[in-house]
């Protein structure tokens, strides 16, 4: 059982992940089990470490849910449908703002190479046959700007607004891409 601490500063809605990106079943349980015993925000910088049966008893708790409605065999994951083109549109959307986010500053010309590769890529790969033929066309119209974050990451608001367009969305302000994707709105 392991005994790693539990990040600070994620709600008990969240899944807790450890520095290596993996899924830490013990931190996750222990923030749900703050929230529940009300001991949310005191201090988890050095929580008791945790049995497996105190696990297993707030699992139980914490599942509200019939068993028809979780993955046979599982107690953890529900049975949800695929997505449909605006789940999909949306986590993919997240998905390219975040990477255009984080995309280095000065980027080096292989980074630039990697991106615009990428692009390309995606655009060829994206699962919604008619979108990824509109991206690949945009694409091939609208070079992606990939010489800094900031102009990558307006290329991409700018091309996720003519999708916005062609749904007869409104448009997103472009000013606002590094509150909404990047910084937060603290600032604003
Ligand atoms: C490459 C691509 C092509 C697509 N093509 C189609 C298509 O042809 N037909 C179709 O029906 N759907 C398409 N989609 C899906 C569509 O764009 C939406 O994702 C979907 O309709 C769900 O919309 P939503 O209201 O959840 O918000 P989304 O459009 O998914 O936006 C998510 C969030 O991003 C932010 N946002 C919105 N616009 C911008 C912007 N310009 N810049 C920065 N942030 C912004 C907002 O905070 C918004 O809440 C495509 C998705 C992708 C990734």
């Amino acid at each position: 059982m392991s005994n790693e601490t539990p990040d600070q500063g994620v709600t008990f809605k969240s899944l807790l992940f450890n520095e290596n990106g993996k899924f830490c079943l013990p931190c996750t349980l222990y923030k749900s089990f703050q929230y529940i015993s009300g001991t949310t925000g005191k201090s988890v910088t050095s929580p008791a470490p945790i049995q497996e049966e105190t696990i297993s008893k707030q699992s139980t708790a914490l599942s509200t849910l019939p068993s028809s409605d979780l993955i046979p065999g599982s107690r953890t994951y529900v049975k949800e449908d695929p997505p449909d083109v605006n789940k999909l549109g949306s986590a993919s959307w997240t998905f390219l703002h975040a990477v255009a986010a984080k995309y280095p500053e000065k980027p080096t010309p292989f980074q630039q190479e990697e991106m615009s590769d990428f692009l390309n890529i995606f655009s060829h790969v994206y699962p919604c046959f008619w979108c990824a033929k509109d991206f690949e066309k945009y694409i091939k119209e609208n070079a992606p700007n990939v010489k800094s974050q900031e102009e990558l990451s307006i290329w991409m608001c700018q091309a996720h607004n003519k999708v916005n367009k062609k749904l007869g969305k409104a448009q997103f302000n472009c000013d606002f891409w590094k509150a909404r994707w990047k910084d937060g709105w603290d600032e604003q």
